[in-house]
């Protein structure tokens, strides 16, 4: 607990004191610091504002200066400096128009989302717990810093939130916080796409996950939660199917396993990951698992290999974890290994790593360019990774314009 990130925080702390400020650790690093739990990421609050740390320190980086945020490069790593601050101007439920500058801890603890989040602790240890932050983790409970209604109608991504620190600490929703939710929830409307995949981020590195999608769906955020809220879901998916999203980490397939529960079919998943505005690395890598992982079948080696050879061992093996969660393939580890010695063994696994390119096929084939030279590599790549030819030059010239003559269109 007592690591670099920590002690660099601590340094940041014992500067600003020097200079006559108040500093604490606050949020994330001090619950997790209760918990026991290596913290993500260590914040300081304080009285100085921005222009007075960045006066202070020698390498500062404005990060979000307008709500009093900056960002402190101290024993090469960061600290994430606030100003004491409170925020008002909610408009349209969204992010807070404007923050002011407040002097007191205390006011600045009461404007976070949950009492677990809301302690602070000075350079000595002390633990400030104006909302009784410790006594919730104690009983594993989830609980708005004042009334939850009102806290849910500021920043309706709060209820998202509860969901995720559900799921990231197996705790429960305290019952007027559970309440209030179910009151608020028609607020989730108006939350912007990337706040909402930002907190499904988080939800994929939570140990039970499945407890924060079944929140969201028990509850009826979903329905009105962007993007799903347009998506029509028809079947409430019970605790049982959701269970088997916690038995990966791994988040390509939990993205996969979502759509599944939501009723999203093989031909529609791809442009249902594009409203969540993922990348397109990560909407192929989920797109691909879900195709193959959803109509999972069993393979022989040839039909192994030939798979392998179009979508990539990656793809193959993220989509044989998601037919183990679907129940289309039994939970052991054997497959994956043998698909990894499939692919091992095969010589070639990429057309460029053949003996010839496809200028020289055209060239020699002495037939204009067109699709058949791709189709044709593609025919010599599975020839030559299935041992059927050898990858030399003069054989596959000759077997790739046979090839290529009869498949010219
Ligand atoms: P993690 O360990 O996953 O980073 P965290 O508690 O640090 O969890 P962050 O999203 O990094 O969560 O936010 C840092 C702190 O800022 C929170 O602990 C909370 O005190 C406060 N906070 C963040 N988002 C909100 C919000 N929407 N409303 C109120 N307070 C918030
Ligand atoms: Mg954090």
């Amino acid at each position: 607990m007592n690591d670099e990130r920590r002690r660099a925080a601590i340094r940041v702390i014992e500067s600003l004191e020097k200079e006559g400020f108040e500093a604490y650790l606050v949020g994330g690093c001090v619950r997790d610091y209760v918990l026991k739990k290596t913290p993500q990421d260590y914040d300081v609050a304080t009285s100085a504002r921005p222009e007075q740390v960045e006066a202070i320190f020698a390498h500062t980086v404005p990060t979000g200066i307008k709500h009093g945020t900056v960002t402190v490069l101290q024993d090469q790593t960061s600290v994430e400096v606030t100003t004491f601050r409170i925020e008002s101007d909610y408009q349209d439920h969204r992010r807070p128009g404007r923050v002011k500058f407040v002097s007191s801890l205390k006011q600045d603890l009461a404007r976070r989302d949950f009492t677990i989040n809301a302690m602070a602790q000075d350079r000595h240890g002390r633990i400030y717990d104006y909302f009784s932050g410790i006594e919730d983790l104690n009983d594993k409970k989830v609980r708005t810093v004042g009334n939850p209604v009102e806290r849910f109608h500021e920043d309706p991504l709060r209820m998202v939130r509860a969901a995720r620190f559900v799921a990231q600490f197996d705790f429960e929703l305290d019952k007027q916080t559970e309440l209030a939710l179910l009151k608020c929830k028609q607020q989730c409307v108006y939350l912007s796409v990337e706040r909402v995949t930002a907190e499904l981020e988080k939800m994929w590195k939570a140990r039970r996950a499945s407890k924060g999608i079944g929140i969201l769906f028990t509850c009826g955020l979903i329905y009105s939660l962007p993007p799903f809220n347009n998506w029509k879901i028809q079947d409430v998916p019970g605790p049982d199917q959701l269970a088997p999203m916690d038995w990966t980490d791994d988040r390509i397939i939990r993205w996969a396993y979502l759509l599944f529960c939501c009723g999203v079919s093989s031909d529609n998943a791809q442009s249902r990951l594009r409203e969540f505005r993922l990348s397109n690395t990560d909407i192929a890598a989920i797109t691909s698992c879900f195709r193959l992982g959803a109509e999972w079948k069993s393979l022989t080696e040839t039909t192994a290999k030939r798979l392998l050879l179009t979508e990539g061992l990656t793809n193959v093996l993220k989509a044989s974890g998601l037919a183990k969660l679907l129940r289309r393939l039994p939970a052991d580890v054997f497959l994956d290994k043998q698909l990894q010695k499939w692919w091992d063994e095969m010589p070639v696994t990429q057309v460029r790593e053949l003996d010839i390119s496809g200028k020289e096929l055209v060239e020699h084939c002495q037939q204009p360019a067109g699709p058949w030279v791709k189709k044709t590599l593609a025919y010599l790549l599975e020839k030559v990774a299935l041992g059927q030819l050898p990858n030399q030059k003069n054989v596959l010239l000759k077997e790739g314009c046979y090839f290529g003559a009869n498949h010219s269109q």
